[in-house]
């Protein structure tokens, strides 16, 4: 599943080809896929719209900006729409030439007036396609909470907010409306580099802790963006170029169970609670790790 790295890789590479662009035309090939997001009393909800409404607020504009935050991805365009997705679990973007035959599972094909095309993808259909105009797009922007890596809070800050909370730090670290952008595979990975259990209350975190963890976080994202990202075994994630990315060559801890430590040799643990899979060093991230630094 994409996260803030994979999410970012996209975006820099569609800034880079699209940016200055028209399109010249939208062909939406699932109906249901298309939404457009509309601002109501308490939060901005998603409609569905025709193809035609849909490509009325899109065909003929130029690409301003290509943003993100968290897992969002949105292209400004020149008229005020936004073109947001959302890859949920398994959609790509990726550029075609008339000669690639469309996946299967091709929702929305943008034309540009060069360039070539975009085809939006999306087997299991958990990811989003929508418009906004920029007012909503700001708004439901705000409901998510600050981005793990556009948004440098001090770690101070950082430690105030972590320890407002009483909550598993993992589950903390994946919701979105406190921060944006990590999910399951950069969550591990983060609390290894800081040296925490994933289950550890986030209200015990001592300063050191909170300035380890708060580091980590930029570090690993960083770090997973300069390999553009993630492809499990499962193949999922593939870039604009639809290439897979070599950040899993790099993982210290997510999908290594039994594998040694890169630190300190002991076989990598995996937990599974609910649906989901935890994976770290019962050495490295073992409670308390107070008397460590750096
Ligand atoms: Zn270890």
């Amino acid at each position: 599943m994409p996260e803030l790295p994979e999410v970012e890789v996209l975006r820099r590479q569609l800034e880079k080809e699209y940016v200055g662009k028209r399109m010249r035309a939208v062909d939406v090939k699932t109906r249901q896929y298309v939404k457009e997001a509309r601002p109501s009393a308490k939060r901005v909800t998603k409609h569905h719209v025709t193809p035609k409404e849909f490509e009325k607020r899109l065909v003929g504009a130029k690409v301003k900006a290509v943003h993100r935050k968290g897992k969002y991805l949105a292209m400004e365009l020149d008229n005020k729409n936004y073109l947001v997705f959302h890859l949920g679990m398994s959609g790509h973007l990726v550029k075609a030439t008339g000669k690639r035959a469309p996946d299967k599972h091709t929702h929305v094909v943008l034309h540009f007036t060069q360039g070539g095309d975009v085809r939006f993808f999306d087997a299991r259909r958990f990811g989003e396609c929508f418009v906004a105009d920029a007012e909503t797009y700001a708004e439901m922007m705000k409901d998510l909470g600050w981005d793990a890596i556009n948004d440098q809070i001090p770690w101070q800050l950082f430690g105030e907010l972590v320890s407002s909370r009483r909550v598993k730090m993992k589950p903390l670290l994946m919701d979105q409306e406190f921060m944006a952008g990590l999910g399951n595979i950069y969550s591990d990975e983060v609390l290894f580099q800081a040296g925490l259990p994933w289950d550890r209350s986030s209200d015990t975190l001592t300063s050191n802790e909170t300035r380890r963890l708060s580091r980590s976080v930029g570090e690993v994202l960083q770090d997973a963006i300069r390999h553009r990202g993630t492809t499990l075994s499962d193949g999922e994630w593939r870039d604009l170029y639809d290439e897979a990315g070599e950040h899993q060559n790099n993982l210290a801890v997510h999908g290594r169970e039994g594998e040694p430590c890169r630190r300190c040799r002991t076989p990598i643990v995996r937990v599974r609670v609910g649906q989901r899979s935890h994976y770290f060093c019962p050495q490295c991230q073992s409670a308390p790790v107070d008397s460590k630094t750096g």
